[in-house]
């Protein structure tokens, strides 16, 4: 086994699985159902990683940055929950060093070194459940969500190295996300989808199964029912980023699918053997 100075060798020989995770409302960082507990059993299939980089649908930025600090600082970028969501800490370190190989690596566009920045909730909402303890570092990278579904594609394939030095990637967004079409009226139903973003969810299952990247990364063009899924890009593009990662011989597994909330879709997946 080769050995490599700034990683556990451990993992050189064999690439880490990469996930895709619908992470949906907040309270899911404190709530036990069942995508909390899906994203605990993904866990157990995949190796201890020994840093874990976030694409989240909550931080959009001009350029694309990766934070760069030793001390990440949970954010609640959220507004209307209860307090014991606001009280809630992620402590994970950071990872400057993991921070400064990804600048070297990405040769798509020019990456900068973020210190302000911290965890989001797209990042600590499943990370919570992923890594309780918290003493995995994490770093984010930002989604420049002005450039268009291949920039964001062609960018991600750029990082598959990370994958064999035991990074964990992790995309968090929702496949279908349309906040201004929430079934209010249906939250009594757990997984409660209307007809179209069932359809929708079905679709890029389908699309993401079947390894049909193109369409998946032209989805603008998929018709009205995707128009509505992807009102704005954020909740979308972090999906491209795991998909990109995927090997030829590679496998893709879905879990935690399901429609919530009338126009959320919570499907996710994992690529890669674990
Ligand atoms: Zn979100």
């Amino acid at each position: 086994m080769k050995n490599n100075n700034t990683h556990d060798s451990r993992f050189t020989d064999k690439a880490m699985p990469v996930l895709f995770l619908g992470h949906g409302s907040p309270m899911n960082a404190i709530e036990e159902n069942e995508f909390s507990q899906g994203w605990q059993d993904i866990r157990k299939k995949i190796p201890k990683p020994n840093a874990v980089l976030c694409i989240s649908a909550h931080w959009e930025t001009n350029g694309t940055q990766v934070t760069a600090m030793e001390t990440p600082r949970t954010i609640h970028n959220f507004g209307g929950f209860p307090r014991q969501l606001y009280n809630i800490e992620y402590p994970a370190p950071g990872n400057p060093k993991l921070a400064r190989e990804i600048k070297k690596l990405i040769t798509k566009t020019d990456i900068s070194l973020d210190t302000t920045w911290g965890l989001d909730h797209g990042c600590w909402v499943v990370l919570k459940h992923l890594f309780p303890q918290a003493d995995i570092p994490v770093i984010q990278l930002s989604l420049d969500t002005g450039m268009p579904a291949l920039f964001h594609y062609e960018l991600a394939r750029e990082l598959a190295a990370l994958r064999t030095k035991g990074v964990l990637i992790v995309g968090s967004g929702n496949m279908v996300h349309n906040l201004g079409m929430i079934a209010w009226d249906k939250m009594d139903e757990p997984t409660y989808g209307y007809d179209w973003a069932q359809r929708t969810n079905d679709l890029l299952k389908k699309l993401i199964l079947g390894n049909n990247h193109a369409e998946l990364i032209n989805y603008q063009s998929l018709g009205r029912e995707m128009a509505l899924s992807a009102p704005t890009p954020e909740h979308f593009l972090p999906l491209l980023y795991t998909l990109a990662l995927q090997k030829e011989n590679e496998t893709v597994s879905i879990f935690n699918d399901a429609v919530v909330m009338g126009s959320i879709s919570m499907t996710s997946f994992m690529v890669g053997n674990a």
